[in-house]
C-alpha cells in the first residue's frame, strides 16, 4: 500500500470541496448556501456553507470538516478507520 505522507494530506486538503457539490445554491449574507450532498440529510433547502479555507459546515446536519472529512462523510466512512482514511486521500489525489 502506498504511503500517505503529510505533504500528500496537505495537497488533497486543497482540492476544492466545491468540485463535489451540486451546483444549486443561494447567497445569503454574502455566503453561498449549497444543497447538502451528505447522506442522511433531511433538509430540502440549501444549508451547506463553504469557507475560503476550503472547509465546510452544514447547518442542517451539523457536519463540519475539510476536503478529506467531506469525502469520508460522503462515503459514510470513519476517519478513525485507517483504511477508509487512506481511501479518502487516494480518492482526492485524483483531483490534485
Ligand atoms: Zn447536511
Amino acid at each position: 500500500m502506498e504511503k500517505i505522507t503529510s505533504e500528500l494530506i496537505q495537497k488533497v486538503k486543497q482540492v476544492p470541496i466545491e468540485n463535489f457539490l451540486p451546483s444549486r445554491f443561494k447567497v445569503s449574507n454574502g455566503k453561498k448556501f449549497y444543497l447538502c450532498p451528505l447522506p442522511g440529510h433531511q433538509e430540502k433547502k440549501p444549508s451547506f456553507v463553504l469557507y475560503p479555507s476550503n472547509t465546510y459546515k452544514c447547518y442542517g446536519c451539523l457536519r463540519v470538516g475539510d476536503s478529506i472529512q467531506f469525502i469520508l462523510d460522503l462515503m459514510g466512512w470513519d476517519k478513525h478507520n485507517k483504511e477508509e482514511f487512506i481511501e479518502a486521500v487516494n480518492y482526492l489525489k485524483k483531483y490534485i
